[in-house]
């Protein structure tokens, strides 16, 4: 596992943006960073999972989080603009941004790669956080200290046989990772980074491997150290770098 122990007070005070917060890796993190002292914003697609995750949050006693359904598949540039102004309106500033939300898509050779999924998961995957990440652009500029992190993959880093379009979209987050670091290094105070989350035990994990044993996978609770780095000050001037998890 990365090497890190978080401060409890570690993330006081900061407003926290977690996609795809309703399940697996996702709601495991706003729940850590709600514990170290975050404000977490829980975006996702299924509302009845986000408000389980808020309730767990107020039961433990972190700070009152936000709820923000949004299907990342459909939306436009103008839900992404609604979402801003609604945080801007809120809480006036972001300090951390974690696109975590992402589709599996097919498991299949590109030969026979179904078209219909190889957009669906382009758009959930890529489109989706480049448009979030341009509408939320200003209010993390806002912030004294914020931080972007991208949710990558073993098969964001080097291809295999059959990973299609959610393969590609990794490499693709990657480079635009890569890029927005190399841009905001001049600017500001935003870093911005990748972590491959490694094998971890969720649905989408068994939905590849569907004749894995879970049981013998880490929990997504088990590989919070380096999300907690990175979204927190002991990351300062840490930009451009591909994390694992494990
Ligand atoms: P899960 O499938 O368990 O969770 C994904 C989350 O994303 C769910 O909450 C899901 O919502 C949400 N989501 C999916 N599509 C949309 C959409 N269109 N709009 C809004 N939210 C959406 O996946 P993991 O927790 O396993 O994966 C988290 C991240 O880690 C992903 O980026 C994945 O690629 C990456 N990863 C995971 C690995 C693993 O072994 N688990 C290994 C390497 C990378 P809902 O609950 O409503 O379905």
């Amino acid at each position: 596992m990365f090497d890190y122990q978080a401060p409890d007070n570690l993330l006081k005070d900061r407003i926290i943006l977690v996609t795809g917060a309703g399940d697996g890796i996702g709601k495991a993190a706003a729940i850590s960073f709600a514990k170290h002292g975050a404000t977490v914003i829980l975006l996702g697609r299924t509302t009845k999972k986000l408000e389980d995750v808020y309730d767990q949050i107020e039961a433990a006693g972190g700070p009152q989080p936000a709820i923000y359904p949004m299907n990342l598949e459909g939306a436009s540039p103008k839900d992404y603009d609604d979402l801003a102004s609604t945080i801007e309106k809120e809480f006036g500033r972001l300090d951390g941004l974690l696109h975590n939300a992402s589709l599996l898509g097919n498991l299949s050779p590109l030969s026979q790669y179904d078209v219909e999924i190889w957009y669906k998961v382009m758009q959930v995957n890529l489109n989706a956080p480049f448009l979030m990440t341009q509408a939320l652009l200003p209010l993390l500029h806002h912030s004294s200290d914020a931080s972007i992190v991208f949710t990558s993959s073993s098969v964001g880093r080097k291809g295999r046989a059959h990973w299609g379009a959610y393969a590609v979209s990794k490499f693709a987050t990657e480079g635009m990772m890569q890029t927005l670091a190399d841009e905001e290094e001049g600017i500001g105070p935003v870093r911005v980074n990748t972590i491959n989350p490694g094998a971890t035990r969720t649905h989408m994990r068994a939905q590849a491997y569907p004749a894995e044993n879970p049981e013998q996978l880490p929990a997504p609770e088990d590989i919070m150290n380096v999300y907690l780095y990175l979204l927190g000050p002991d990351s300062q001037k840490v930009t451009g770098q591909a994390f694992d998890a494990q």
